[in-house]
């Protein structure tokens, strides 16, 4: 059946496999995607639970996203501001909770300069970096060698300025422990969204959302593809040779010049390749593991917050729900309601996770209480996003290295194996497990394939 030839497989339709199968239509080449779920999106996932229309996935969009905002543009999709009025809230070290405004935890003097010094630091690494090759960083043999964590106690006692450090990269980005991953892992962080600085601000890093969820960016892909897109189909063997390869799904196979395996590198090892993919390869992809973090929805009658002069953004390094904020719908004019998003990322995510249904509500439930007082305790709705339990991600929110695999395996991240090639935003640079990286590496990858 010539259907079954073709010249691309693209393997996964979340933004990555989207992004290159689309420009490779538009190009002229014969292309199918490949996708294991019953919907495209991946990560991205736009669904209406009890009523409440929740980012179940990514949902933020930041201005040096440049990117993901070309993207909105020629999607015709618009945004809006992230609702951000009022004081913020910090519940800090001596567990008092505090209100601020702007940018700055309200810490001691001490404190704060002990945490400016650290931002600017970090901000000097990461100018020094290509976050498409930390492994060439002038530092970067010394730094993957070391924790995050051991690199902020060798820059400072202050401790509460380590924890509150360590949040920015370690539960708010890399949903790992800082002694899990290394300092040049948290430098790349830093450098793939343009600076240290800019995950500090939040104002900044999830300033707009897109009307009608970020979803619409996958969905309007698929729409200009329908028919190449080949949904319940999971790619269980792709057997290669320099000439090609023959992918394998169901009962089903596709005979292909080049195969883009757009899924996370977690998940490229549970595919059977023959013969076997090189050593390196195989290895690198055991050294790379996904963060945890639990993504809560939580839905009050009102956004009750707003009245107490609260922006809803709440931090704290010491509560189980680290970071809060107000995600109500404002792009539905009929939307009452109030949502908070909160988050609860590594080993508080482990501990959770023990619990039954009912005690993990009452948990963050309580750990809400405690920013915004015992309004918080009466949701009308309440929704734990699944990722880390849905066999085709198995995580939140990407994937990094642990320490010391950066610079052993960096340099093979993004080679190919005969006609198999590699994508996803977990091997990004600019937008690094961000959907911004997610559309660069889908571009770059049909730009390489088309010259090819
Ligand atoms: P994926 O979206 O993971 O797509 C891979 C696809 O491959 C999936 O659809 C999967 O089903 C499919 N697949 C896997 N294996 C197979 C197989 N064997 N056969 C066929 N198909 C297969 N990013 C932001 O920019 N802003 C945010 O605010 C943000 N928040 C996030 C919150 C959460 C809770 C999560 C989970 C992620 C968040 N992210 C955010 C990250 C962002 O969603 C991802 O970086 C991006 O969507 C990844 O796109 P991708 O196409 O590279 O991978």
């Amino acid at each position: 059946n010539s259907d079954d030839n073709v010249d691309v497989v693209v393997v996964g339709a979340g933004v990555t496999g989207l992004t290159a199968a689309v420009r490779l239509h538009e190009a002229g080449r014969k292309v199918v995607v490949l996708e294991a779920r019953d919907r495209v999106g991946g990560r991205l996932w736009t669904e209406t639970v009890d009523g409440v229309r929740l980012e179940v996935g990514g949902q933020w969009v930041s201005p040096d996203q440049t990117a993901l905002l070309g993207m909105l543009d020629e999607l015709g999709l618009d945004t809006y501001a992230r609702h951000r009025e009022g004081e913020s809230i910090y519940i800090g070290r001596d567990g008092v909770r505090r209100t601020f405004l702007g940018e700055a935890f309200p810490v001691s003097d001490a404190t704060s300069a002990e945490m400016e010094r650290l931002t600017k630091e970090l901000d000097r690494l990461a100018a020094e970096m290509d976050p498409l090759s930390p492994w060439e960083h002038p530092d970067a043999e010394r730094l993957d060698r070391m924790s995050f964590a051991a690199w902020l106690a060798e820059q400072t006692e202050d401790e509460e300025a380590r924890d509150n450090i360590g949040l920015y990269i370690g539960p708010a980005m890399l949903t790992k422990p800082t002694h899990a991953f290394s300092a040049l892992s948290a430098v790349l962080m830093a450098a793939s969204a343009g600076g240290f600085s800019h995950l500090v601000d939040a104002d900044f890093i999830l300033d707009r959302r897109v009307v009608g969820g970020l979803q619409q960016v996958p969905l309007r892909l698929f729409e200009r593809i329908p028919d190449l897109v080949r949904l319940s189909t999971p790619v269980s063997r792709i057997d290669w040779s320099d000439d090609g390869a023959t992918v394998h799904a169901g009962g089903e196979s596709w005979q292909a010049r080049h195969v883009v395996m757009a899924v996370p590198p977690t998940l490229v090892n549970r595919v059977q390749f023959s013969p076997a993919l090189p050593p390196v390869h195989a290895q690198m992809r055991q050294h790379q593991s996904f963060g945890l973090v639990i993504k809560l929805h939580i839905t009050y009658a009102t956004p009750f917050w707003r009245a107490q002069g609260l922006s809803g953004t709440a931090f704290s390094p010491y509560a189980v729900v680290h970071e809060a904020y107000d995600n109500s719908n404002e792009d539905l004019p009929s939307e009452t309601r109030g949502t908070l998003v909160g988050f609860v990322s590594d080993e508080k995510a482990d501990a959770l996770l023990g619990l039954s249904a009912s005690a993990r509500r009452d948990k963050v439930l309580a750990s809400l209480a405690g920013y915004y007082g015992t309004e918080a305790l009466s949701p009308v709705a309440y929704y734990e996003s699944p990722w880390m339990a849905d066999e085709w991600t198995a995580g939140a929110y990407a994937t990094s290295f642990d320490i010391g695999s950066l610079t052993r395996y960096g340099k093979h991240l993004r080679q190919d194996v005969g006609p198999v090639s590699f994508a996803s935003s977990d091997i990004a640079g600019l937008g690094f497990q961000h959907v911004d990286g997610a559309i660069r590496m889908g571009s770059s990858m049909s730009e390489r394939l088309l010259s090819s």
